[in-house]
């Protein structure tokens, strides 16, 4: 029988914190850490309490026409607070305290968002694990304990779900210096043909 392997993460990394990435391409700029709309006030007052600015950006909208802008919105982001877009602003890079596996610790910790609980699963149906994260990457395929992340992710994936007839991404135009030709602002219409 195979050995399941518990999900823990690399000693001193703290990498899914510091590096965004293009989604779904450089047209978009970065994404920032993915927040619901249940969860966009909460952040605002956590950052608030710590003392923090934070810039939360619109992610993911539906509208019921093409033409017109989304009424709805199903997912926002948090900004990182490096220029080229990396960083989270609740990242505590400057203190002596480290996470409990040696990284810089987040300063939200227990109240932080769903993504970043789900994360590294970013897919459910098949389980899917971000490659980028350092512990998958080590670990490859295997049939990981992820239990608690996995339940994170169908939470998400259930508001995700969007029942207006169009949907729209938001362009951030957060991203390295040399792609600042390539990224747009605001919103886009998925092109789902
Ligand atoms: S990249 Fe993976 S191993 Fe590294 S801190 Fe994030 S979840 Fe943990
Ligand atoms: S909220 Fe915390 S766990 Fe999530 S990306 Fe920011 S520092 Fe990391």
């Amino acid at each position: 029988m195979e050995k399941n392997i518990d999900f823990e993460c690399i000693e001193e990394c703290s990498q899914c914190c510091i590096e965004r990435e293009y989604y779904p391409s450089k047209e978009f700029g970065k994404i920032g850490v993915l927040i619901l709309p249940e969860e966009k006030e909460r952040m605002e007052k956590l950052a608030e309490k710590k003392g923090l600015k934070i810039k939360i950006l619109p992610r993911i909208g539906t509208s019921k026409l093409k033409n017109s802008k989304p009424e709805k919105i199903l997912a926002y982001q948090l900004m990182g607070t490096e220029k080229n877009g990396n960083t989270c602003p609740f990242l505590d890079t400057n203190g002596t305290d480290k996470s409990p596996h040696g990284g810089f610790p987040c300063k939200i910790y227990k109240e932080r968002p769903l993504a970043c609980s789900a994360y590294p699963l970013i897919e459910s149906n098949p389980v899917t694990l971000d490659q980028k994260c350092k512990f998958c990457k080590e670990h490859g395929n295997t049939d990981q304990n992820i239990n608690s992340e996995m339940e994170s992710l169908l939470k998400i994936k259930e508001q995700m779900m969007p029942d207006e007839s169009s949907i729209w991404r938001f362009a951030t135009n957060v991203g390295e210096p040399e792609d600042e030709k390539i990224m747009k602002h605001g919103w886009i219409l998925e092109d789902v043909s």
